[in-house]
């Protein structure tokens, strides 16, 4: 049977139409407009299309959108300063700092120095903290997304084998602990891994974040495990014409989904629940800002 197709694309739209929901009720009963400052220092090109993308996005659905563009030689202590006047602003519940920063920043102390209620990223050394110890946090989006997506399909993750390819700070660590908190066992692997394949061929649920163009194939899959593909990779299309490329994951799509019960796309899978997610964080954060029970199924 072929593998089910997990449409992140279709499932972003139903989150974002829950956060615009949520958004309009905030407004309507307690007169809160959501607010999500975006801080994006020099110009990278990758980043000013990610940050214009959530821009707009964030308009769509009802919140107020702030942007701060930089110069690549800001200094630290005037990013620290920026970052010290959004901590305290009422109007804003959200601060993301878009990665990288130029070298001559400190990423750790950076990111360290975001109010941890407004790290909609979640990649604060508090929020990591209170994720590992099964507490109330600001949840990393990218994990998010696929948690979302996971506990859709499969209902309860309890008791089943999860292996996740790569251990990033920002997506394979917090994916792991996501997936122990909804009980799974939890292997993660990484370059230094032993028979790699023989441990994926075991588990129920993979999800790979690796940054290797179509690495997992069908080989490494058990039949009828759910596959969920981080990666985003630009690789050559010559089948395209002549210097075109195209996206791939970190899986090989096609011998993965032979053997799959469930697999994510490339594009149009985990891609677009990391923006939906980063709204839905924000929402959340700014009910906790304000005492107000926040929405169900947005967070973990
Ligand atoms: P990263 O920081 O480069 O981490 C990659 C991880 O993969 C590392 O832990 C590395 O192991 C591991 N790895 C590398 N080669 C391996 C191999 N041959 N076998 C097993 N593990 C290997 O990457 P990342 O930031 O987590 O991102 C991973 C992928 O997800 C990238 O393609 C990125 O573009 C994509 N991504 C997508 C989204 C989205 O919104 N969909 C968001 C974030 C990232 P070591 O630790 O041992 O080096």
């Amino acid at each position: 049977m072929p593998a089910t197709v997990i449409d992140g694309k279709a499932f972003a739209a139903k989150v974002r139409g829950q956060v615009a929901e949520h958004v309009t009720k905030l407004k309507e009963d307690h007169g809160l407009t959501p607010g999500l400052a975006v801080v994006l220092v020099g110009e990278d090109p990758a980043s000013q299309v990610y940050v214009r993308s959530k821009g707009k996005m964030t308009v769509e659905v009802g919140m107020n959108s702030v942007e701060h563009k930089l110069d690549a030689d800001t200094s630290e202590v005037d990013l620290l300063d920026l970052i010290d006047r959004l901590n305290t602003d009422p109007t804003i519940h959200g601060i993301l700092v878009q990665l990288p920063l130029p070298e001559h920043l400190n990423e750790d102390l950076v990111i360290n120095s975001i109010d941890p209620a407004k790290d909609v990223d979640g990649f604060h050394i508090s929020n990591v903290g209170l994720l590992g110890t099964g507490q109330k946090s600001m949840v990393p989006c990218t994990p998010l997304g696929c948690l979302m997506m996971l506990r859709d399909h499969h209902g309860s993750l309890s008791g089943l084998n999860a292996v996740v390819v790569g251990r990033s700070n920002i997506v394979g660590k917090p994916m792991a602990q996501l997936l122990l908190g909804d009980s799974c066992t939890v292997t993660i692997a990484h370059s230094r891994t032993k028979d790699i394949q023989a441990i994926t061929q075991a588990a129920d649920i993979v999800v790979a974040a690796v940054g290797r163009p179509q690495m997992v194939t069908g080989a490494w899959i058990k039949p009828g495990a759910t596959v969920i593909d981080v990666g985003i990779n630009r690789i050559d299309a010559p089948e395209k014409g002549e210097g075109k490329t195209r996206l791939v994951g970190d899986c090989d799509y096609a011998s993965c989904a032979d053997v799959a019960g469930a697999i994510t796309p490339v594009p149009g899978g985990v891609g677009p629940m990391t923006i939906a997610c980063l709204l839905a964080n924000t929402v959340t954060a700014c009910c906790r800002a304000n005492g107000l029970a926040e929405p169900k199924g947005l967070t973990a």
